[in-house]
């Protein structure tokens, strides 16, 4: 059997065995993928580095029914620093699950993976103004490359020009007021810094968005707003997003 080389994305970790890992990688060429590393979770293991959650490698695998075999990996960024950041771990971990969510075995999108990997470096780096900002970003522009670019310069039942009142998640996107009380399902109130955002999110690219801020309270309804709607879109909510939310407010898990 020919063996395939790729680089690639670690965006799940499973422990398998005694010594062993069953990864989902997110790789350039195959796409989304499951490979056994066997005998990884020795400290000793020359692949342990390259087989962790986060870990951008190269990777060379035998591909078998159920999953490729891990032949060889080597490590190309391993975003440490988001390690030492619980809020930021978990907002990583998020877009990870996110992808994991959208993209059916063997799908694939270099776009998408590369968008991923800058916001990873940029989040892990320090390097935007505003971490909320990179996340919508991200959210906004991997619904829209799945095919579920929401609507946002018009009303979507009356095609109207003015001042929109709504995001309909069922109507996928921008209600106005008139045409507001016809839309079915959850709709999110816009701010007009919201929709600013909404729409900065689809027009530029994301190395001008770093240098972005906005405001907590905007930023986070659009991250809600969008999570909700990749959820309804893809059928199938993230978890990640219910943890990530529960760090911000412990009490909300309490009560
Ligand atoms: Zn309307």
């Amino acid at each position: 059997m020919a063996l395939i080389k790729t680089k690639g994305l670690v965006i799940k970790e499973q422990a398998y065995k005694e010594q062993d890992k069953i990864l989902t990688i997110f790789t350039e060429n195959e796409g989304k993928i499951q490979c056994m590393a066997r005998g990884v979770r020795r400290q000793k293991s020359g692949l342990l580095a390259s087989t962790q959650i986060f870990a951008y490698g190269e990777f060379v695998y035998y591909p078998g029914k159920n999953f490729g075999i891990i032949n060889q990996a080597s490590l190309i960024e391993a975003f440490y620093p988001l390690r030492n950041d619980l809020t930021k771990m978990a907002l990583a971990a998020y877009l990870l699950d996110l992808i994991n969510n959208a993209f059916d075995f063997y799908q694939k999108s270099p776009e998408i993976l590369k968008l991923l990997l800058h916001v990873l470096f940029y989040l892990s780096g320090g390097k935007a103004k505003n971490d909320l900002v990179l996340v919508g970003a991200f959210q906004l522009k991997l619904v829209s490359v799945l095919g579920y670019r929401p609507g946002i310069t018009q009303c979507m039942i009356c095609e109207s020009d003015q001042k929109p009142a709504v995001f309909s998640i069922e109507g996928y996107g921008i209600l106005c007021k008139n045409c507001k009380h016809q839309a079915t399902g959850y709709s999110y109130k816009l701010s007009p810094g919201m929709l600013e955002l909404l729409r900065d999110f689809l027009r530029k690219p994301i190395k001008e968005l770093k240098e972005q801020d906005a405001s907590t309270e905007d930023a986070t309804k659009v991250n809600d707003l969008l999570d909700h709607y990749i959820g309804y879109c893809v059928g199938k909510s993230s978890k990640a997003y219910t943890f990530y939310k529960s760090l911000l407010n412990p009490l909300s898990k309490i009560k």
